[in-house]
C-alpha cells in the first residue's frame, strides 16, 4: 500500500508523542507553569504596593507639614501681650485660637488614618514578599523535579527521532512534509483511514466531493479536524 511507510512513521511517532505528552501533562510541567504566574503576579503586586506607600508617604509629608504650620501660629497667639488688648480683641483672639485647634485636631485623625494604611499597606507587602519567596522556593524545586523527568526520557527520544529520521527518507516529501506541519500543531493521530464514507479520526461524514477528491488523490484534509484522511484501497 502507498501509505505503508508513513503510517510506519505514524506508529513510531505515537511513542514520541506519548512521551511528549506525558511531560507536558506531567505535574511537574503544570506546577512550574502554575508557579512561575505566581511569582509572577506577586511581583506586579508589590510593585503595586510600593507605589502605594510613596503616595501614602508624601500624603504623610504634606498633612504633617500643614500641622506644623497651624503648630507655629498657635505659639505665635500663645506668646501674645494679652494684658494690653480690649474685650473685642480678646474674643477675636480666643475664637482664632479655637480654630486652630479644631484644625489641628482634624489634621491629628487625618494623620493617624493615613499611618494606619500605611501599616496596612505595609503588611500586605511582606505578605505577598513571603508568597513570592514561597513561590521561587517551590518554583526551583518543580523546574528540577521537570528537568530531570526531561532528561530520563531523553535518549528513548533520541532513539526515536534517530529511526523517525531514517525512515522519512523512504517516505514521499510531499506525504512527510504534510504530516510533519500538522504533529507541529499537535494534531495526532496526524494520517487516519477513510471507514466507509467517514472520517476515521472524528467520524464526520466527508461530503461527496472530498470522497471523489480522495479518490483521485488517495489522501484528502478532514475540513472538521484537520487530519489526513488516506484511502485504504491505494
Ligand atoms: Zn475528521
Amino acid at each position: 500500500m502507498k501509505f505503508d511507510k508513513i503510517l510506519e512513521y505514524q506508529k513510531l511517532d505515537s511513542e514520541l508523542f506519548k512521551i511528549e505528552r506525558q511531560l507536558n501533562e506531567g505535574a511537574n510541567k503544570k506546577m512550574v507553569g502554575e508557579l512561575h504566574s505566581n511569582m509572577k503576579n506577586a511581583q506586579e503586586r508589590s510593585v503595586k504596593l510600593e507605589e502605594k506607600a510613596k503616595d501614602l508617604l508624601a500624603e504623610i509629608d504634606k498633612v504633617k507639614k500643614q500641622c506644623k504650620i497651624q503648630e507655629e501660629k498657635l505659639n505665635e497667639f500663645l506668646s501674645m501681650d494679652i494684658e494690653n488688648m480690649n474685650k473685642n480683641d480678646l474674643e477675636k483672639l480666643e475664637n482664632f485660637k479655637d480654630k486652630l485647634n479644631q484644625n489641628l485636631t482634624i489634621l491629628e485623625k487625618h494623620l493617624t488614618s493615613l499611618a494606619e494604611s500605611m501599616n496596612a499597606v505595609l503588611a500586605d507587602f511582606n505578605k505577598t514578599i513571603k508568597i513570592f519567596n514561597n513561590a521561587r522556593d517551590e518554583y526551583t524545586k518543580r523546574k528540577n523535579a521537570y528537568e530531570a523527568d526531561l532528561s530520563k526520557v531523553e535518549k528513548s527520544k533520541e532513539e526515536i527521532n534517530k529511526k523517525l529520521d531514517q525512515l522519512s527518507s523512504s517516505i514521499d516529501s510531499e506525504i512527510m512534509d504534510a504530516y510533519k506541519k500538522k504533529r507541529g500543531e499537535k494534531v495526532f493521530p496526524v494520517l487516519v483511514p477513510l471507514k466507509g464514507k467517514f472520517c476515521g479520526g472524528c467520524n464526520t461524514e466527508l461530503p461527496l466531493a472530498t470522497l471523489t477528491n480522495l479518490n483521485e488523490h488517495g489522501i484528502i484534509t478532514c475540513e472538521h479536524c484537520r487530519r489526513l484522511v488516506y484511502n485504504t484501497q491505494q
